[in-house]
């Protein structure tokens, strides 16, 4: 045991040992999951840790599927949680291993305990176990396995068992504190006589839990184990095991919990899905994987905005809170907005190709129709993403500011109507003029001529400039939002610029009471 202990606080320390550098070598962590469900917020930003802690340490990065809930597991979750690892571009260097595979290993390791008088057989049946926590419960006092079987002569055990008497397996706990250094919280202290004598083989001969996580560990060669706090419980178990099978101890490290906004454990009531929902609400993997690395890491200074280049360089684990993180669709939609704000135009091309082409084919159309050169004028279409980028936050937003340079007709947004052509008497009138002025050819020369134009028609008519480009903006782009209104004259061009001044125009007009 006191060699144990002291080669687990050797390799838990994250000083610059020699140790600890050439283990920075030959680093292996993996992310675990259970196929019972999608891959979700919390699950994400789990494996994400771990895949920049091996990335940064040049290390392995291992998937390993626990599958052994049989009930619970699903193949359409594996798959799931594949598409969402490779979606945000977590790339698995080995797997996906599956845990059911392990099952005959996992029995070896249990009666390799027992053999070695680490582990015993217990008896006690279900029905006896729980009218003991029941007793317990009456009388008010906590339960925990009694040891009655520890206790049983070995002989009588083996005995008792050859005659076909089913029995699980239960570790022998020692009388001794555990403890470790936690790559996250620091030195972690469980008290003698805190863990019972716990089972790692049912009597149907299922392995439990724990024993599986260490033996796939072990035999994986893990040498840090990076997961959620929720698992904190368990890792004295598992120290316990490790040692107790004469394997060497991995790291430790336990990611805090992600909160709502409101204080409670995160659930999809925040908005917490799973990462392909992001993904089909257009958000990008480098605003995703941004956001999940900020949910209780920070670089220590202010930076916000990383590649996932910048995360690999910045990343370390020892800089991961151990407070909760809060969970902020907010935070998401303005780093996701960055994101977009950086990508290449021709990525976004292809995305917003798509997006408005599935809204073309919704409306019974196709894209050539909806939206007139905008497959065919790649060139054109760059320009106008390079224009427009800097403003959206999804991918959505920025089809729907592309889509009025391209669009067969605009549609006016209801909203920005009410707000910007409450006078159409008024409006009609300014819009009216402004096209006269930008009738010639000059006019749409360059950006500060347009500006100029339309500076000069409101100092002319004695208005503010706002009272032309607010309706203006609405006129050319349907919405009440756009980039600076005479880079957008210019990239729409002369013609249709003019077309759909026109077409507002005889929109307000024909809401003019007739006299
Ligand atoms: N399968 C466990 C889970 O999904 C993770 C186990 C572990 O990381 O040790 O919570």
């Amino acid at each position: 045991m006191e060699r144990s202990t002291a080669s687990a606080r050797g390799r838990a320390g994250f000083g610059g040992f020699p140790e600890e550098q050439e283990r920075r070598l030959t680093v292996r962590v993996r992310f675990a999951p259970s196929p019972t469900g999608f891959l979700h917020v919390g699950g994400a930003r789990t494996a994400l840790f771990n895949w920049l802690y091996a990335r940064r340490a040049g290390g392995t990065f291992l998937l390993r599927v626990e599958d052994t809930d049989r009930a619970r597991s699903r193949p359409e979750h594996t798959r799931a949680i594949l598409e969402g690892l490779a979606w945000l571009g977590l790339d698995v260097d080995e797997g996906p291993v599956f845990q059911a595979d392990g099952v005959e290993r996992h029995r070896r390791d249990a009666l390799a305990l027992l053999g070695q008088g680490a582990a015993y057989r217990c008896f006690c049946t279900a029905e006896e176990l729980a009218a003991r926590r029941e007793e317990a419960q009456r009388a008010g006092s906590g339960y925990g396995y009694d040891g009655r079987c520890r206790r049983l002569d070995p002989v009588v055990s083996r005995a008792r068992a050859d005659a076909g008497e089913p029995f699980a397996l239960r570790v022998r706990v020692p009388e001794e504190a555990i403890e470790w250094e936690d790559m996250i919280h620091g030195p972690m202290s469980f008290p003698a006589g805190s863990i019972d004598d716990f089972i790692i083989l049912r009597s149907d001969g299922t392995p439990v839990y724990n024993l599986a996580v260490v033996s796939d560990d072990a035999e994986a060669g893990i040498t840090h184990v990076i997961r959620g706090d929720d698992h904190l419980s368990n890792t004295p178990k598992q120290i316990l095991l490790y040692r107790a099978l004469g394997r060497p101890l991995p790291g430790f490290g336990h990611v805090p919990l992600i909160l709502g906004p409101d204080g409670k454990r995160l659930s999809k009531r925040h908005g917490a899905l799973s990462v392909l929902a992001y993904r089909d609400g257009g958000y990008l993997p480098a605003g995703m994987v941004n956001f999940l690395a900020l949910l209780g890491w920070s670089p220590g200074d202010d930076r916000e905005v990383f590649d996932v280049g910048a995360l690999v360089e910045a990343f370390s684990i020892g800089r991961v809170l151990k407070k909760s993180a809060v969970f902020d669709l907010e935070k998401l939609g303005w780093l996701n907005g960055r994101h977009i704000a950086d990508a290449p135009a021709a990525d976004l091309a292809v995305a917003v190709v798509e997006i408005l082409g599935r809204e073309a084919r919704e409306e019974g159309g196709e894209l050539a129709g909806s939206h007139p050169g905008l497959e065919t004028s790649p060139e054109r279409l760059a320009r106008i993403i390079a224009l427009v980028k800097g403003r959206p936050r999804t991918l959505p937003a920025l089809a729907r500011q592309v889509s009025p340079f391209f669009a067969a007709s605009v549609r006016y947004d209801e909203a920005a109507v009410k707000r910007f052509w409450k006078r159409p008497e008024e409006t009609a009138f300014h819009l009216r003029r402004l096209a006269e002025r930008l009738a010639g050819e000059a006019a749409f020369r360059d950006v500060e001529t347009l500006e100029s134009e339309v500076r000069g028609l409101a100092a002319e008519l004695d208005v503010g400039a706002g009272r032309i480009i607010n309706p203006l903006r609405v006129a050319l782009m349907g919405q009440g939002v756009s980039p600076g209104i005479f880079e957008v004259l210019e990239a729409m061009g002369r013609e249709r610029a003019l077309a759909r001044i026109g077409a507002a125009v005889r929109f307000l007009e024909a809401r003019l009471p007739t006299a």
